[in-house]
C-alpha cells in the first residue's frame, strides 16, 4: 500500500495546501479521514497532502445558515445538536449511517463529497438542503451549488482545489416542514444500494408550498428528483399523489448493475423508499394519511 508514496505533508494552512497540491501536479493527492484514500491504494499517488490540520473542522451559524468545516467527522456530525436539530435531523442521520462507529470517527463530510461516490450518504441530505461548497483554489475561492459539483462517478468539478466549506441554509420558515432520510444497504454499516432524503412544507391549507426529494446510488451522481418535486408542488400530499410521484422517481433514476444489487431492484427501491419518505414528511406536517 503505497509504496510509491515519497512525500507526506501536513500544511498549516489553505493557502500552503493548495500551493502543495500544485507542486505535485496530478501526482498529488489530498488526504482527509483517509477512508476512501487508502482503501482505493491508487498506485500513481506520490505526495499527499494531510489537510486535518488546517482548522476545518467546526459547525458555525453563519448568517441564515450553517457553515460545516470540511474535515468535520461523521460523529461530529451525528453528535451536534445544531446538525440533529436541523431539518429533522437527516444530515446527522445520514453522518450515524456512515458505516461504523471506528469508521465515522476518521471520515470526514469533505472526504465523502468529494470522493463523488454516486452512494455517499450524506449528499442526499446535503441536496434535499440547496447545500452548497466552498472551493478555495490558488488565487481565488468560489462557491458551487451541490447539485453542480458531482460530474461523474468519482468526479467533481474541484480542480487543484480543496474543498474547505459545506453551506447549509436554514429551510424558509412558514408554514409546517416533514422531513426524512432512509437509506437501504445490504447491512447495517454497508454503503447504500438506495438512499434517499426528502422534505415537504405544507401551507395553512395543507398544500405543499416546496417539496424536495434527493437520491443517492441510483444515477452516476446523487440527484434531486425534480419531476417528482413538481407533482407535488402546489398539490395535498395524498396517498394517491404521493403514489404518483413515486412512479415518477421509478422512472426518471438511472442505476446500474453492480456487485450489490442488479439495476431493477435499485429503481424499484428508490419508488419505495421515496414513497416512505414522503409518507413520514407529510405525516410529521399534520397530515393524516
Ligand atoms: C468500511 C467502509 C465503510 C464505508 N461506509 C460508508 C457508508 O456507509 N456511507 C458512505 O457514504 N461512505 C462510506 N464509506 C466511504 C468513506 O468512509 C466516506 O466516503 C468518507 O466520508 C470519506 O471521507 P475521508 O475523510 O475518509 O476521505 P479521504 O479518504 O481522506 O478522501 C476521499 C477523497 O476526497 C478527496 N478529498 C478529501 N477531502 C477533501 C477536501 N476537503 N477537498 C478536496 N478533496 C478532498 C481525497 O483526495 C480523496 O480523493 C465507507 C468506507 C469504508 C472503508
Amino acid at each position: 500500500m503505497f509504496d510509491q508514496v515519497d512525500a507526506y505533508h501536513r500544511p498549516r494552512s489553505i493557502r500552503e495546501a493548495v500551493r502543495l497540491l500544485h507542486a505535485g501536479g496530478s501526482r498529488a493527492r489530498i488526504l482527509a479521514g483517509g477512508t476512501d484514500v487508502i482503501v482505493q491504494s491508487d498506485p500513481s499517488i506520490r505526495s499527499l497532502v494531510d489537510i486535518t490540520q488546517l482548522g476545518l473542522s467546526y459547525i458555525r451559524k453563519a448568517g441564515n445558515a450553517w457553515a460545516i468545516g470540511a474535515t468535520t467527522t461523521m460523529a461530529e456530525l451525528e453528535d451536534s445538536a445544531p446538525i440533529r436539530g436541523l431539518a429533522g435531523g437527516i444530515l446527522a442521520m445520514a453522518a450515524a449511517a456512515c458505516g461504523p462507529v471506528q469508521l465515522r470517527n476518521m471520515a470526514t463530510l469533505g472526504g465523502n463529497l468529494a470522493n463523488a461516490s454516486p452512494a455517499a450518504d450524506t449528499a442526499a441530505p446535503l441536496l434535499a438542503l440547496d447545500a452548497s461548497v466552498v472551493l478555495a483554489g490558488a488565487s481565488r475561492r468560489r462557491r458551487v451549488p451541490l447539485a453542480e459539483f458531482f460530474s461523474a462517478p468519482g468526479k467533481t468539478v474541484l480542480g487543484k482545489e480543496l474543498l474547505v466549506e459545506i453551506l447549509v441554509p436554514a429551510p424558509p420558515r412558514g408554514g409546517r416542514w416533514g422531513w426524512s432520510f432512509l437509506k437501504l444497504g445490504r447491512t447495517e454499516s454497508d454503503i447504500s444500494l438506495v438512499s434517499v432524503a426528502a422534505g415537504l412544507q405544507l401551507d395553512a391549507r395543507g398544500t405543499c408550498k416546496s417539496a424536495r426529494i434527493a437520491l443517492g446510488a441510483v444515477a452516476p451522481v446523487p440527484l434531486r428528483a425534480a419531476g417528482a418535486e413538481a407533482i407535488l408542488m402546489g398539490q395535498k400530499p395524498t396517498l394517491a399523489r404521493i403514489a404518483q410521484a413515486c412512479e415518477r422517481v421509478a422512472r426518471d433514476v438511472s442505476p446500474v448493475t453492480d456487485v450489490r444489487a442488479p439495476a431493477e431492484y435499485r429503481r424499484e427501491m428508490a419508488g419505495v423508499l421515496a414513497g416512505r419518505a414522503l409518507r413520514d414528511c407529510a405525516q410529521q406536517a399534520g397530515v393524516t394519511l
